[in-house]
Order: structure tokens, then sequence, then C-alpha cells
């Protein structure tokens, strides 16, 4: 049973670290003409609205998005930056896409997309959203993952996001990351994870295994935050890269000094 809805914490301050980091990775790997492959185990639904009522439930894009552009984090020329606008100017102010979304704005025609997402109604709406771009698949993104590697073109990046809703979920990922790894040892595999708070930390085992396990190019990425309501668990953001593309590790360190200094 899947019960999260990523429709309640779009925009929030995990997502612009994953998102900004994630654009920043496709602006540096779309930059060499050579094609690429994308792919994501736990996509979403791809487009989120800010006024909705889920969003406006929580109103966690306020501490989010909304903080970072009023506080001029992004110039400009930023890639997640670009990405946003651009789905504005299409789908309105309040528009806010998701990883797969902002993917295909920054991906080039000629680069594939695979987009996994096994919850009926968030595939239904990014079928709606991306079918036109990507392969839309309602099936468990690891399976799918492990069945699609190594890609064709072996050039490409794999975005794994899970909701963790089942506690077995901080075991399984990096033996998910050490199979895809010997399948794929080219591809740049990009795993988020929420910083948790409190005696069960649960992500505190899965961290120490990805980081004793040596992989090469390896960037890992953490930034705080206060939690969305008194009593949530989620403190932070982490992303771990491997094979993470140049000029990755910057963008990680300039984020880190902002989320410290807020
Ligand atoms: N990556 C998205 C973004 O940044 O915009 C957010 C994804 S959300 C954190 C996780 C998604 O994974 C949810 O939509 C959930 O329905 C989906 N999901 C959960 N278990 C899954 C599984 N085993 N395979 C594929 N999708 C799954």
């Amino acid at each position: 049973m899947l019960a999260y809805q990523h429709a309640y914490h779009a925009g929030n301050a995990a997502d612009v670290h994953k998102h900004a980091l994630l654009s920043v990775m496709l602006a540096r790997l779309t930059d060499k003409p050579k094609p690429l492959w994308y792919c994501e185990t736990h996509a979403g639904r791809g487009l989120y609205a800010l006024d909705s009522a889920e969003a406006r439930k929580t109103g966690e894009a306020a501490a989010g998005i909304e903080r970072a552009l009023a506080a001029g984090w992004f110039a400009p020329d930023h890639p997640y930056l670009h990405a946003l606008q651009a789905v504005r100017a299409q789908a309105g102010p309040a528009a806010y896409p998701g990883s797969p979304l902002i993917a295909a704005t920054l991906l080039r025609p000629d680069d594939r997309m695979v987009l996994a997402e096994l919850h009926p109604a968030e595939h239904a709406a990014l079928s709606d959203c991306l079918a036109h771009r990507a392969e839309v698949s309602r099936s468990d993104g690891a399976a799918l993952a492990l069945a699609r590697t190594p890609p064709t073109p072996r050039r490409g990046v794999m975005l794994i996001d899970p909701s963790y809703e089942l506690r077995g979920d901080y075991a399984a990922m990096p033996r998910l990351l050490a199979d895809l790894h010997r399948k794929w040892n080219v591809g740049v595999l990009a795993l988020w994870y929420p910083v948790l708070e409190g005696p069960e930390a649960s992500h505190r085992a899965m961290t120490a295994a990805l980081l004793a396990a040596g992989y090469p190019k390896l960037l890992h990425s953490e930034v705080r935050f206060a939690p969305a309501r008194p009593g949530h668990r989620m403190v932070g953001s982490g992303l771990f890269v491997v094979n993470a593309p140049f000029g990755l590790a910057e963008e990680a360190a300039r984020l880190e000094a902002l989320f410290a200094a807020r």
C-alpha cells in the first residue's frame, strides 16, 4: 500500500537541494555532444501546483523554493532556475516541476528517458505529463533499473528517490547501488535520502554502508533545515552521487553553505 504523495511536499527544502544538484548534473552532462540515457526509479507525478489543496495544507514550499527564490540563491543562468521558469511559462506561476519534468526540460531531444512510478494515480498523472517524451512504466523502480542496466547509450544518469515508506528501504538501497554499479560501472547513480532526527535515525546505517563501499568519484552532500512541523522527523536532505560529474562538488558546497547560513 503506497501512501506517500509528493504533492504535499513539492518544492520543499529537500526538493531545492535535490533538484538543484540534479539540474547542475544534467547541465554538465549535456555540455558534451554525446547522447545520454536518463532513468528514474521513483518518479512521482512530474508536475505539481503549489496552490493545490495538498501543497497549501503543509505549506512546505514556503521554506523551500519560495525562500530560495526570494533570497536569490540561483543566478539567472542556473539550470534549476531555467527549468522552473520554463515550466512556469507553460503551466502558470504556481507550477513546480518534479525531477522527471526538470530532466525533460534540460535534456536534449535525442536523450532517452525511462521513468518508473508504482502508485496508480501518480503514474496516471506522470503519463499525462510526460508520456509524449519518456517511457513511463507502472513498475517497481528497482526491478526496472536492474532490468535496464547497462543501458544504450552507456552514458547516463539514474535518480533513485524512494519515499522510504518501508523500513526495509534503508537496507535495500546500498544493495541496489552495489548491484547497479556492478552492472553499469560508468553510470551516474544519484540516491536521495532524508536526514532524520531521533534514536531511530534509520538513514545512518545506510550512509555508513555507502561511504564504506569505495565508489569512484563519490559525492556525498547533506544539508540541514528546520523540521516542516513540530515533531516532524526530517531535519535535512542527503544525496549520494556515484561517478559525480565534474563541477557538482562545487555546487554541493555552495548549497551546503547557503542552507547552513539561513
Ligand atoms: N522524484 C520525485 C521528485 O523529486 O519530483 C519525487 C518522488 S517521491 C519522493 C517517491 C515516489 O515513489 C512516489 O510517487 C511513490 O508513489 C513512488 N514509489 C514508491 N514505491 C515505489 C516503487 N517500488 N517503485 C516505483 N515507484 C515507487
